[in-house]
């Protein structure tokens, strides 16, 4: 355990934070030594490739960083076991140089095996959610592990039961991917829909690549936490209405009925792609990103994501809500819409 540990390394918006305590461990027995002093608020960081210090104080962090990866199979699939620290793209790299096809599309995703349920990370036409088989969960209150299925993880887009019914209440151990053996590229998405049908892995797991690295800043770079905020899925009397007047307006249909919106879209006509205030900004390339170019205060970035949610919501009556997680000295906070 560290005590006043600082985290500039720990997250990819590379702001300074102290944390009053710092947990690693890196077995079930290490952890349960932790547990009855991990005192309330806490929080469990995984890269933090997803995750604002809105604050230059945190909670106390907890990060788990079990390793290893297990591999069963059978005729028809693979069973891929993967403990939640390991990182999440080294994964999709393992498993492209071992044939172990299904999550190709997935490559390049920053972050944590960990991590990866929580969001339900997706890319490319994919999503974990298509993949999983199981989560093994760490429950504080009993101080065992337990099993979660795929339909108890409750996934949804960029969501899932560990946002909220199970939101520290433990942590994830180990996920477990089914990857079938008669697999089948997914080449759906715009970018990929070019690919020859006989595309091997490999070569999507390129391309998926090359288009990341075309479109998105490389953290390492220009620090940002990917997507700041989710595609708005709206009713389809709204998207009616605002189609009227955009008829260019990118949309996509969801099995509910509603309609999936562009948020880097709705930020680009909203005239704010490039702007730049002080040491932040929307990225000029992929609006949906907000950038650090030098801040060391995590407000600078809040007061960014204020502003383009107002000025969104002023042009299309749509609210932005964070994907990313933002964390306080006092816990998680949310950017609400005023009243
Ligand atoms: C350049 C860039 C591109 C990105 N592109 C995509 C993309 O295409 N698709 C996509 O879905 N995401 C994308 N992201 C977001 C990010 O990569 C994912 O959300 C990733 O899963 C975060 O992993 P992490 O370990 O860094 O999570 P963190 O930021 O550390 O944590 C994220 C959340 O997971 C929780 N958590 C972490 N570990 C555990 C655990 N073991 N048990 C329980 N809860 C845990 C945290 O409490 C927090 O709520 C991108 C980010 C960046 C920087």
């Amino acid at each position: 355990m560290h005590n006043q540990y600082e985290l500039t390394q720990h997250n990819s918006f590379a702001l300074p934070a102290i944390c009053p305590a710092f947990y690693q461990p890196k077995t079930l027995s290490e952890l349960e030594d932790i547990v009855p002093h991990l005192s309330s608020p806490f929080y469990i960081l995984g890269e933090g490739s997803n995750t604002l210090f809105t604050e230059q104080a945190t909670t106390t962090i907890l990060q788990p960083n079990f390793k290893g990866i297990t591999v069963k199979e059978n005729d028809d699939f693979v069973l891929l076991s993967a403990k939640c620290g390991e990182n999440w793209h080294e994964l999709v790299k393992y498993c492209v140089e071992n044939n172990y096809h299904g999550i190709e599309n997935l490559a390049l995703i920053p972050g944590s095996v960990g991590a990866s349920p929580v969001q339900n990370i997706g890319a490319y036409g994919t999503e974990l959610a298509d993949v999983i088989d199981h989560v093994s969960w760490y429950e504080f209150d009993t101080k065992t592990l337990k099993t979660l299925d795929q339909s108890a993880c409750q996934f949804a887009y960029r969501d899932s039961i560990f946002k909220n019914s199970l939101a520290n209440k433990g942590f994830i151990v180990e996920v477990t991917l089914r990857l079938s053996k008669q697999w089948q590229a997914n080449l759906t998405y715009r970018g990929l829909d070019t690919l020859p049908v006989d595309v091997s892995a490999k070569e999507v797991f390129q391309k998926v690549i090359d288009i990341r690295q075309s479109k998105l800043p490389a953290p390492d770079k220009l620090p940002n936490a990917g997507s700041f905020f989710k595609n708005p899925v709206v009713e389809i009397k709204c998207f009616n209405s605002l189609k009227e007047q955009y008829p260019d307006m990118p949309a996509y249909p969801q099995k509910d009925g509603r309609i999936k919106l562009a948020a880097g879209w709705l930020i680009e006509k909203s005239g704010l792609k490039g702007l730049r205030k002080g040491n932040v900004g929307v990225d000029k390339t992929q609006a949906l990103v907000l950038v650090n170019y030098g801040s060391k205060d995590g407000q600078d970035i809040v007061q960014l994501a204020k502003h383009v949610q107002e000025h969104v919501l002023a042009k299309f009556d749509i609210f932005l809500q964070p994907e990313v997680r933002l964390l306080s000295s006092k816990g998680l906070i949310q950017l609400t819409q005023s009243k």
